[in-house]
């Protein structure tokens, strides 16, 4: 039985040494044995018969006392224990030696090499070390958010970028930060993110705690947290304020300047450069979609007679009333554009012949019922124009710009020959 109990405690790695109620050493395990010859030769060649006690540091002490003593049913003691090449830790475990019959005669000292778990605890704090020092110090705002945006989570930086402790956040949703006009957005965009694996990118306005708003630039990422049975967003966010204002800026003078380009200074309708554009886009439309359109195309009946009489000025000031009179009468899909001095073309998608008749009508009409004087016309006494009509027919096959303004401009010459103020459709 003995040589059994021998044998199992020679078995174990961990270091195993029995000691008496004085702390003297009755039986070290094999393990013991091979550790101290390794480690401590010079130091102790036989181990028992000698007092344990007397080689421990005092703390240590005095817990296997408290042990020999009955006071306590285990102590332990975590230390480090390197050797020259490696490093290693062994936790001391002692607990009562208690023979049959319940006496207490001694101790069990067991040295057990913890190496493995160390090494992992530390490498697992130096990994949150760096963690805590990327968001620390990371300019950009790294904050977690649960499903419905609230914050968990906020790095340090908020301080600097929107002027809020972090916890002014904690617990509050994202939501009453944002400018108001941007909720929906991140709204929907949360809910179509949470099923998504991939990073993803939205742009919006947050609030500051002094009522000015950034533009924030946020990566977030959805994190599926299995093991609370939670999900969870995490977002970084960058404030893009100065490069989104730019940006506006840019866009808003880009705006400015193709409202320069496409539009006629004279009069503030759309020009000849955006009515080739919009021409040929019908076009393709017609091509692909065979969605037909009419042309109209208008010319100020006797205007250089208008200009002889009521001098340069005059004629402007009629161009620009003239103009802004058919613009109005249109509607919100029709275009008109100034194609030369008195001249102007009107684009109707999806108009037949018959209904850009009665609009070219209503357009002569209402140029009439201007009542701009013109005394040396010879078909009214106010300014009229003369309109031709061009339609877009299903089996037309010459589909040039060119083409289709040249038969407007056929049938707008027949109605000056006819005798102006009238409207004519090309044949
Ligand atoms: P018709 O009835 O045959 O169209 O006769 P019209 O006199 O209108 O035609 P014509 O082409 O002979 O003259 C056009 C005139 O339009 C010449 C010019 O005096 C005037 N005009 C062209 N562009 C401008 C402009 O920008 N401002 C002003 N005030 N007049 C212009
Ligand atoms: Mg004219
Ligand atoms: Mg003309």
């Amino acid at each position: 039985m003995v040589d059994m109990s021998q044998a199992i405690l020679d078995s174990l790695t961990d270091q195993v040494a029995l000691i008496d109620h004085k702390g003297t050493i009755l039986f070290v395990n094999k393990a013991w044995i091979r550790f101290s010859d390794e480690n401590f030769q010079d130091v102790c060649s036989n181990y028992i018969g000698l007092n344990y006690l007397h080689v421990c540091q005092e703390n240590v002490k005095a817990g296997i006392v408290s042990v020999l003593e009955g006071k306590c049913s285990i102590y332990t003691f975590e230390y480090p224990c390197h050797s020259q090449k490696h490093l290693r830790w062994f936790l001391l475990r002692v607990t009562p030696l208690v023979v049959e019959g319940g006496e207490l005669c001694g101790a069990v000292i067991s040295h057990i090499n913890i190496t493995d778990r160390k090494l992992a605890e530390l490498s697992l704090t130096r990994k949150e070390e760096h963690y805590r020092l990327i968001t620390e110090h990371s300019t950009d705002f790294i904050s977690l958010h649960t499903r419905d945006g609230c914050f968990t989570f906020a790095s340090p930086i908020c301080k600097n970028i929107l002027g809020y402790e972090i916890e002014e956040l904690l617990d509050h949703s994202i939501y009453i930060f944002l400018h108001p006009e941007d909720q929906a957005e991140l709204q929907g965009f949360l809910k179509v993110a949470q099923f998504q694996t991939e990073i993803q990118t939205i742009t919006y306005r947050i609030y500051r705690k002094d009522g000015s708003y950034v533009w924030f630039e946020t990566k977030l990422k959805c994190l599926f947290t299995t093991e609370y049975q939670r999900d969870e967003f995490i977002f970084i966010s960058r404030d893009i304020t100065e490069q989104k204002n730019k940006m506006l800026e840019l866009q808003a003078e880009t705006k400015a300047l193709k409202q320069k380009i496409y539009t006629d200074e004279l009069t503030g309708v759309y020009n000849r450069r955006l009515l080739n554009l919009i021409v040929e886009k019908h076009i393709q439309e017609f091509q692909l979609h065979h969605q037909s359109f009419s042309l109209l195309m208008l010319d100020i009946d006797y205007f250089k007679q208008f200009n002889d009489t009521y001098g340069h000025v005059a004629g402007d000031r009629c161009l620009r009333r003239v103009a802004m009179s058919i613009k109005n009468d249109l509607g919100h899909q029709d275009f008109i554009f100034r194609v030369g001095g008195e001249e102007f073309c009107v684009l109707l998608p999806n108009t037949t012949e018959q209904e850009a008749a009665v609009i070219a009508n209503r357009i002569r009409q209402t140029v009439e019922s201007l009542n701009i004087p013109h005394t040396l016309s010879q078909v009214s006494p106010y300014i009229t124009v003369s309109l031709g009509i061009y339609t877009l027919m299903q089996h037309e096959q010459q589909l040039t710009i060119g083409a289709l303004l040249e038969r407007a401009d056929r049938a707008l010459y027949k109605a000056k020959e006819n005798g102006r103020n009238q409207t004519r459709i090309y044949s």
